[in-house]
């Protein structure tokens, strides 16, 4: 269990802050609302949420790194009632279905098996007072995608459902019904779970994997039925990330009365309008209603590309001058110069270049406020590099800005990861002892371990 101690629960949605409520309209349906303003880097949603591993290493149900011994379970998660067939693997080829599966068995028994006598749920027009993940509505309330019903009918999904129906027989409490009734109410529950799913599944990733865009395995997928109450905005004013199979949202700065946004994997900032609306359309099925996206607005001319692979220029560049050669032709804004720059230091003799780097890195943040990329999750990277090169000595500086670089770099940690980023501890250590001269030993230890810890995250392997 993931916890936040700044975080302060709602009293009728214990996922969310209380500093918000959910309220609803015919245009956007629910919506989360603030109801007073809420500070840059307030923790405004804390979701444990109902997931499955794709990768092996974690734990099947929680998502934590098992050790060698492990099981596909962790020891916490060990009792969870479930047929272990699932959880071992035989159902993978399921892909959606093996996670409505799991939504089936995470529920009580007795709420899942009303659903056979009960009326399909519908999405509630207007809101309920009282939300919660572990509560079942939490996902019936979620919009269903009703196009299942052909994948639901073939082969491998009605053989793996009449399966699944024969390993329950021992099942404390599914076992109670008699086969076929035991057949129709799973098959009624796993539908009911597969339309949920299949519109509002979050595909999950480590702030590990997104930092060196290690984006091919997740290390899961799962149902956030309180996450997925917040919309999409290509001016998000909220930021999201996991923690295992936690989903945390912090605000970025919002006002009383406002709804809080997301951004479902496209900015204003950081994408044209085209490449919105295709990506909204292909992953999320919709077309997006903020208000840069109404007014058709684009930062087109930035964005657009100056070379056809960046990483391969980067790569053969005969030297730093050569880099510097390309920027200069570059107009200021265009998002390559910040790609090439992330990627020429990822060279194996960039190093040699240090000054000139700790300049580039200046450029990526300056580059990055042309198109209004001001204090963003985004700039955490140049920062903790800049930080690197000060506290090595590897550039001349005054004390006061080698000490203000890592204070940004501390406050953008602070306020967007609450801790959680994979070195958010080390950079808090040296800022909090940077103070003191006292400590100076314990700060090049603090050094050592935060330069090797950035080093595996930055750095890719075809560069070393
Ligand atoms: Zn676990
Ligand atoms: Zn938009």
């Amino acid at each position: 269990m993931v916890s936040v101690s700044s975080f302060k629960p709602n009293a009728n949605y214990p996922e969310l802050c209380d500093k918000v409520t959910i309220d609803w309209d015919e245009k956007r349906g629910r919506f989360i609302k603030a109801i007073e303003d809420i500070p840059l880097g307030t923790v405004v949603c804390i979701e444990e949420g109902i997931t499955v591993n794709v990768d092996s290493r974690c734990c099947y149900r929680c998502l934590k790194l098992l050790g060698n011994d492990g099981f596909v379970y962790c020891q916490s998660c060990e009792k969870f009632n479930e047929p272990s067939e699932i959880a071992c693997g035989e159902f993978d080829s399921l892909g959606i279905f093996k996670l409505a599966a799991h939504l089936v068995f995470s529920y009580p028994f007795a709420e899942i098996t009303n659903l056979v006598t009960s009326d399909e749920p519908e999405v509630p027009r207007g809101l309920s007072k009282t939300l919660s993940t572990k509560d079942v509505q939490s996902v019936y309330q979620l919009k269903p995608f009703l196009g299942i019903e052909d994948s639901f009918k073939t082969k491998i999904v009605q053989e793996a459902i009449v399966k699944i129906v024969k390993l329950l027989e021992a099942d404390a409490n599914w076992g109670r019904l008699e086969e076929p009734s035991r057949l129709i109410t799973f098959t009624k529950a796993l539908r009911i779970m597969t339309e949920r799913c299949a519109k509002n599944a979050h595909t999950i990733y480590s702030i590990e994997q997104i930092e060196k865009k290690d984006e091919d395995v997740p290390i899961g997928t799962g149902l956030f039925p309180i996450s997925s109450i917040f919309n999409h905005s290509c001016t998000p004013n909220v930021f999201g990330f996991f923690v295992r199979n936690t989903f945390i949202f912090v605000s970025r700065g919002v006002k009383s009365g406002e709804e809080l946004v997301d951004s479902y994997g496209v900015t204003y900032n950081q994408h044209s309008l085209k490449q919105r609306e295709e990506f909204l359309a292909n992953v999320s099925g919709f077309k997006c209603h903020c208000d840069s996206c109404v007014e058709q607005k684009s930062l087109e001319d930035y964005l657009e590309k100056s070379f056809k692979d960046v990483d391969r220029s980067a790569r053969e560049a005969s030297s730093f001058l050569n880099i510097s050669d390309y920027i200069d032709y570059m107009k200021p804004g265009v998002q390559d110069i910040e790609n090439l720059i992330s990627a020429f230091s990822q060279r194996r003799d960039a190093e040699v270049y240090s000054k000139n780097l700790f300049y580039w890195w200046k450029k990526f943040i300056q580059n990055a406020n042309y198109r209004k990329i001001v204090y963003d999750p985004y700039l955490i990277r140049p920062y903790i590099e800049m930080v690197l090169l000060t506290w090595n000595n590897d550039v001349e500086c005054t004390v006061d800005e080698k000490l203000s670089i890592l204070t940004v770099a501390h406050r953008l940690l602070t306020n967007f990861y609450v801790g959680f980023h994979p070195i958010s501890e080390l950079i808090k250590k040296l800022f909090e002892t940077s103070m003191n001269p006292i400590d100076e030993n314990r700060n090049l230890e603090t050094f050592r371990i935060l330069k090797q810890r950035a080093e595996i995250l930055w750095k890719r392997d075809e560069y070393i």
